[in-house]
């Protein structure tokens, strides 16, 4: 990453009178453009570390049929305009809303969804020139008007609503009357309130992430003894269960529960690691046979005497109580107010 960062979107910005948030910080771009165009809104920004790139969103009142709509941004010959002729359009994945914590396959280039396009696309060494971008995200309005009207100072949560400016919900522009911004916030507080009501159950929560820890481990012995190695996958897995188990029986997760759900995420393929020991024993000895005091010398034997033999698993092992903290995180549960600042002014020709 670069180190001294400077503003590039400005000009772009007030030639379109839309919002520039100016670079703060030095280690990453967080320059971001945001407005309406021919009466959709949209959001320029980059990517950070999990999700790098230029990140360009835009979006449209809901429409009914997702699938035209993509047809038509692919056979949109206009869109050969982007870079790589926009060939990567034609893998457009429909958004199905659903938030994963942990992503198996890499992210598509463009994510279209009923009410937004998302448009990602990664650069290496060098980043594109404003005025490149500005002509791409363009070439996106104009596709996506052609087919689908604009929101034409309406609100786009209810249908008799009228919004004149769009306002920053969760840091997307959205098109939202007074009465559903008001609405919008109340529920967030109450559900905010509700939250911090409820009693985290955590007795219950470890019994129930306990149970998930122990059919991981046996899964992870399982897997070692039939392929005689140990993967990330398998301990991302765990820590997924881990958490999904505690969230469960536990109902409101706080600091507590992250760290049950870390603790647990370990201890599962330690487990795993005696079981396998105990398979393994079983297997060389049958005359001594399948015992878990065994495995568990056997485990204990290895750390003392090389222990960098269980330095992967036990690094995998960290990997997957990361995966179990984050997936305990507090859900959001309020969206986030923020009033767009004055659009730049556009110079008086
Ligand atoms: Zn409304």
């Amino acid at each position: 990453m670069s180190l001294f960062l400077k503003d590039q979107w400005q000009q772009w910005a007030r030639q379109w009178g839309a919002t520039h948030v100016p670079e703060k910080g030095w280690m990453h771009r967080t320059e971001r453009v945001l407005g309406m165009r021919k009466g959709l809104l949209f959001r320029v920004h980059w990517g950070r570390d999990e999700d790098p790139g230029l990140h360009v969103l835009i979006r449209f009142p809901s429409v009914e049929n997702v699938e035209r709509l993509r047809d038509s941004l692919v056979g949109d010959s206009s869109l050969d305009a982007l870079p790589a002729k926009g060939a990567p359009r034609r893998k457009m994945e429909l958004d199905s809303g659903k938030k994963q914590i942990v992503r198996w396959n890499a992210r598509p280039e463009f994510l279209l969804g009923p009410t937004s396009l998302v448009w990602r696309r990664r650069y290496a060494l060098k980043a594109p020139k404003p005025a490149q971008i500005q002509a791409w995200v363009d070439a996106l309005i104009e596709s996506i008007v052609r087919s689908t009207p604009g929101f034409r100072g309406r609100c786009e949560t209810c249908p008799a609503g009228q919004a004149q400016k769009f306002v920053v919900v969760d840091e997307q522009p959205m098109m939202m009357c007074t009465t559903c911004q008001q609405r919008l916030m109340i529920e967030g507080e109450m559900a905010e309130r509700a939250y911090e009501m409820t009693e985290a159950q955590h007795l219950n929560g470890v019994l129930l992430a306990s149970g998930a820890a122990i059919v991981g481990g046996v899964v992870w012995a399982g897997v070692g003894a039939l392929t005689h190695r140990v993967f990330a996958m398998a301990a991302i897995g765990i820590g997924a269960l881990v958490a999904w188990a505690y969230r469960r029986g536990a109902g409101r997760v706080d600091a507590v529960g992250r760290v049950i759900g870390a603790v647990l995420t370990v201890s599962s393929v330690a487990l795993g690691e005696v079981l396998f020991y105990s398979i393994w024993v079983a297997q060389q000895r049958p005359d001594i046979g399948f015992r878990f005091d065994t495995g568990w010398y056997a485990y204990m034997f290895t750390w003392a005497k090389s222990p960098g033999e269980e330095a992967m698993p036990m690094i995998f092992s960290l990997v997957g109580a990361w995966v179990a903290m984050k997936a305990l995180e507090k859900p959001k549960l309020a969206a986030k107010f923020e009033e767009p600042s004055e659009p730049e002014q556009r110079k008086a020709a």
